[in-house]
């Protein structure tokens, strides 16, 4: 059971959309509007459980997060799903390479997200490569 995630999203209607989708949960939800903002937050907050990551964003993108994320360890010790756009494959594959445990393609149902953080949240030896969300169509590429 997750109880601390931090949502990492330029846009507050997302904010609110995932406080929506995880009411069930009793989880912590932690806003950060982009990658500079989450590694800001997570430097200071040591009890963050999972991130769950939007890639296109200002300031600081989803895969620039990932590389500074992965830089620094974070990557290892706390698990980060992407949450992607349909169309964005390639971004999906770099974060997953950089150590994300799993993504989701916007829209979603609450279901998937859910199926998703409960599989990353308990796998004993959560894989880094994401082979828990199945891999993008190689001709999508
Ligand atoms: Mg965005």
């Amino acid at each position: 059971m997750v109880k601390k995630i931090l949502v990492v999203d330029d846009s507050a209607l997302i904010h609110q959309m995932y406080r929506l989708v995880m009411n069930g949960y009793k989880c912590e939800i932690v806003d950060a509007m982009d990658g500079q903002e989450a590694l800001d937050i997570l430097a200071r907050q040591h009890d963050i459980q999972l991130v769950l990551l939007d890639i296109n964003m200002p300031v600081m993108n989803g895969i620039r997060f990932m590389e500074k994320a992965a830089a620094i360890g974070i990557t290892s010790k706390i698990p980060i799903i992407i949450i992607s756009t349909e169309g964005k494959e390639a971004d999906t594959v770099r974060g997953l390479a950089l150590g994300a445990r799993g993504y989701l393609k916007k829209p979603f149902q609450p279901s998937d997200l859910h199926v998703l953080i409960d599989k990353v949240m308990t796998g004993a030896a959560v894989p880094a490569n994401g082979e828990y969300a199945s891999p993008p169509a190689a001709a999508a590429f």
